[in-house]
């Protein structure tokens, strides 16, 4: 008879304390759901990145990534419209993405497997590839023979920067925070060639005094990147989506030309 109380006082004990319940898990709040909630995308873009980020005369964000950023917002908001952009550059758009500044960077940014530790990214919607800018009169015809002469200028926080800090310990590199800056050092002699992705490098090539070298040191798939964790899968579901879509309907093409 006593073991029969024990047993219930236990099994009772047992129920009243909850143990034996499933722990319930915290609920994931979805970045999709925010986005349309809120009804906006805010999207971090480059001004730098001319065909990609850049702004006309007027003022106005435009370009391939801005192109790519409002078929998001149609995609998910059904209005290309409901987008706020945000400018950031190569240095600093992993903190405003994952400090929540940003939902996502369309932003010239690489895939690579460093990043892919810190954020998530789309398919590739786009391969650029490194190159090397000199000047026009400039007896450089490679990047073994470059990093021997001046220094070799790169934007902070680009894979043209990591590549070139791995492969040439040796070599003087100097940084700068955009596109426009880096040119303009390379313009006025601080340094005698830019590397970086021949997509960037090519919006300067109107200007005679400047060559882009045709070799190519990389390949440099273009992703949409995301937060790394559980909130955001629905919208990487959404993204890839769109992308694939749009690589098979042309429109992908079409943005490039
Ligand atoms: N695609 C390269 C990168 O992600 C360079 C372009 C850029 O400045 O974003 O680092």
């Amino acid at each position: 008879m006593l073991k029969k109380i024990i047993c219930c006082l236990i099994f009772l004990i047992f129920l009243t304390t909850g143990c034996g319940k499933k722990q319930t898990e915290p609920e994931i709040i979805s970045d999709l759901d925010v986005i349309r909630d809120r009804n906006e995308l805010i999207v971090g873009v480059r001004e730098d990145t001319k065909p990609f980020g850049y702004r006309d005369k007027d003022g106005n964000l435009q370009g391939i990534d801005i192109e790519l950023a409002k078929e998001i917002a149609q995609y998910i908001l059904d209005d290309k419209n409901k987008v706020k952009f945000v400018t950031v550059n190569a240095g600093n758009r992993i903190e405003k993405l994952n400090s929540k500044e940003v939902d996502i960077l369309v932003a010239t940014m690489t895939i690579t497997s460093q990043r892919l530790r810190v954020v998530d990214f789309s398919q590739a919607y786009y391969v650029a590839g490194q190159a090397l800018m000199v000047r026009a009169k400039s007896d450089i015809t490679s990047l073994n023979q470059a990093v021997l002469y001046g220094p070799m200028i790169v934007v902070f926080g680009t894979t043209a920067e990591k590549a070139l800090r791995d492969t040439y310990p040796a070599a003087k590199i100097i940084g700068a925070k955009t596109y426009q800056e880096a040119y303009e050092m390379l313009k006025s002699g601080k340094g005698d060639g830019i590397v970086a992705d021949d997509t960037i490098l090519m919006g300067f090539t109107g200007d005679k005094s400047v060559k882009l070298l045709p070799k190519r040191y990389s390949a440099e798939p273009y992703g949409v990147a995301m937060r790394q964790d559980a909130s955001s899968d629905d919208l990487k579901i959404a993204i890839d989506e769109l992308i694939g879509n749009m690589a098979t309907d042309g429109k992908l093409k079409k943005l490039y030309k």
